[in-house]
């Protein structure tokens, strides 16, 4: 999947198909390509870490004329999605760059609740990591969803908690040493 953002961080393209099936299955069906074109690419982003890193990554690939790579999760309910990112300055007008996502690699899994948005969720909060979908289970311990499910018997509960959308410290730490070179 690919998509386009001008010098303003606009997105600008976004390949018709591939977009609307991802939206699609990641239960988002309403944020097709004509939805999202011409609008901040931040828009789309949650959670203010996530926000801000992906902002300090982009003006990096531009200062440098560099293609930045970086693996991160898109998980859903019921698999684990390993996935590659590429932020390539375009070519075209100057300050374009182009984002592709791929995915590397895709482990079945048994369904978790947690991680679906269609459902209801209980007022507990719970911090998840956009980047390597971890969760912190107690203060600077973070898990994968299973796990922390496990540790924190989450299949008492009527209902799964919310996940707040952030950044777990490794991550945040491996990306700003991309920023950094
Ligand atoms: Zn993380």
């Amino acid at each position: 999947m690919s998509y386009h953002i001008d010098a303003d961080d606009i997105i600008i393209y976004a390949e018709e198909a591939p977009w609307n099936e991802f939206a699609k299955k990641n239960g988002a069906a309403d944020l097709t390509v004509s939805s999202i074109l011409n609008k901040s690419l931040y828009g789309f982003i949650t959670g203010h870490t996530t926000r801000h890193l992906t902002q300090l990554l982009i003006s990096q690939a531009r200062a440098s004329a560099k293609a930045i790579q970086l693996p991160f999760r898109c998980d859903s309910p019921t698999a684990r999605r390993h996935m590659q990112m590429h932020i390539s300055p375009g070519g075209g007008t100057a300050g374009d760059i182009e984002i592709t996502t791929c995915l590397i690699r895709e482990e079945p899994r048994e369904r978790l609740e947690i991680l679906d948005a269609s459902i209801d969720h209980s007022e507990a909060m719970l911090n998840f990591c956009s980047w390597c979908n971890k969760v912190e289970v107690h203060r600077g311990e973070w898990m994968e969803l299973e796990d922390a499910v496990r540790a924190l018997h989450l299949m008492e509960n009527p209902l799964p908690p919310e996940l707040t959308h952030g950044m777990c410290p490794s991550c945040l730490e491996e990306a700003l040493k991309v920023v950094r070179t």
